[in-house]
């Protein structure tokens, strides 16, 4: 064993992160009663007075809060996820609820996505606490159920309960994604997560026929066309090497379904897609087109979404978001470069930013392979102790913003 990873093994900021990451609350059906124990436990050792919350029955919501001097003032809200994505264990080469240290990485699943940022926020505010330092705004600590299953049980009933309306948030951080570079990546908005399937019922009968009112040529046009919104939004990032898969509208055929034997042509075809409307994509529009390529496809082609978020605004980067320049100062100070993105996927900031509230995505891991999800996900203990220190300064840059 190296130096570096004694030296790890005793640092109590390290093993606070173990210790969250050895708790199984993995996807799906999970009881959150063991994260709820550890972080009331948090909440005692920094002296700070706990709330859970329960919007759905067994799915809690915990919040921590450090009051501050000015407690009128909107609040910094400090989120993260207590869930955890499943795992095929035999595909990876460490335990993935053991926590292992070795040569310095910590390998678990959440290590990145997003256990880490939880505890790098606790351990932000307990070193400022331990300095004496008060800050303005009162800062609220959440932990939220659910995020890997979409948010619904989760923050997005949280959001519409009195508990939540209680907490008078202003700003919120969220988690972001792992970068390969330098960069630290600040994501300030989301694509809107669209699930359609497309039915296309016509005449059924015999395989020798060349019968009319045929759904297998429907529904090639419905392929087609889809396909073709695909390649548009393929070539354009190819073409434009300054876009990122959040600034396009992305497309995938995920289901298809249909069919009862080979000599049959069955009464109906549907086909199911996975749609991220880029935040340039007008809702209305992209939906009356979708309604005219069924018109063409043919007679009795009909659509229903299983998921069709609203669209949500972006959070301003610019001088009208003192909270964004407070940000941005303390970053330049800490000398680390921030890459201003749009999330890929969907995170529980859109049920923020639903409500007109500011919030930002950040996990702060540079130089790291982004690994959420995958397996061996892991994480440079020293990657998160830096994340630690980088919190020590947002926190305060973002808790003293003067009333506006
Ligand atoms: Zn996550």
């Amino acid at each position: 064993m190296t130096t570096i990873t004694i030296d790890l093994e005793k640092d109590p900021a390290v093993t606070n992160l173990r210790n969250y990451l050895r708790i199984r609350s993995v996807q799906p059906n999970i009881n959150y009663d063991e994260c709820i124990t550890y972080l009331r436990g948090q909440g005692a050792q920094l002296g700070l007075p706990v709330q859970v919350f329960e919007p759905v029955p067994k799915k809690p919501v915990l919040v921590m809060t450090w009051l501050g001097t000015e407690p009128a003032l909107p609040s910094i809200l400090l989120n993260s996820h207590m869930d955890v994505v499943p795992v095929f264990e035999k595909s990876w080469t460490h335990p993935p609820f053991a926590a292992d240290l070795v040569d310095g990485v910590i390998y678990a699943r959440g290590v990145q996505d997003m256990k880490s940022v939880a505890v790098q926020y606790i351990e932000a505010v307990r070193r400022l606490k331990e300095k004496g330092i008060r800050l303005k705004r009162t800062v609220h600590l959440s932990f939220v159920p659910d995020e890997e299953i979409g948010g619904g049980p989760g923050m997005a009933e949280f959001v519409k309960t009195d508990g939540f309306k209680g907490l008078n948030v202003g700003f919120s951080l969220d988690e972001g994604l792992a970068s390969a570079t330098d960069d630290y990546v600040v994501f300030n908005g989301e694509r809107s997560i669209w699930h359609i399937e497309v039915t296309c019922r016509g005449k059924s009968g015999h395989g020798s026929l060349l019968l009319p009112d045929n759904n297998g040529e429907k529904i090639r046009y419905i392929i087609d066309k889809f396909m073709d919104l695909r390649g548009e939004s393929k070539k354009k990032l190819e073409d434009d090497p300054s876009l990122t898969i959040g600034d396009v509208t992305s497309v995938n055929l995920t289901q298809l379904h249909g069919g009862i034997h080979d000599n049959i042509i069955p009464e109906k075809l549907s086909v199911c897609f996975d749609i991220r409307l880029a935040l340039s994509v007008d809702h209305q529009q992209f939906e009356d087109m979708i309604k005219r390529w069924c018109a063409e496809a043919g007679s009795d082609v009909t659509y229903t979404f299983a998921q069709k978020d609203c669209y949500v605004a972006s959070t301003p980067l610019d001088n009208t978001n003192p909270y964004w320049l407070a940000f941005k100062e303390a970053a330049e100070k800490l000398n680390i470069s921030l890459k201003p993105r749009t999330f890929p996927g969907g995170t529980d900031s859109r049920y923020i930013r639903q409500l007109g509230v500011r919030a930002l995505g950040f996990s702060p891991m540079a130089r790291t392979t982004p690994m959420l999800h995958a397996h061996d996900e892991n994480l440079h203990a020293g990657t998160y102790l830096r994340g630690i220190e980088i919190y020590e300064a947002l926190v305060p840059a973002l808790a003293n913003v003067d009333s506006f």
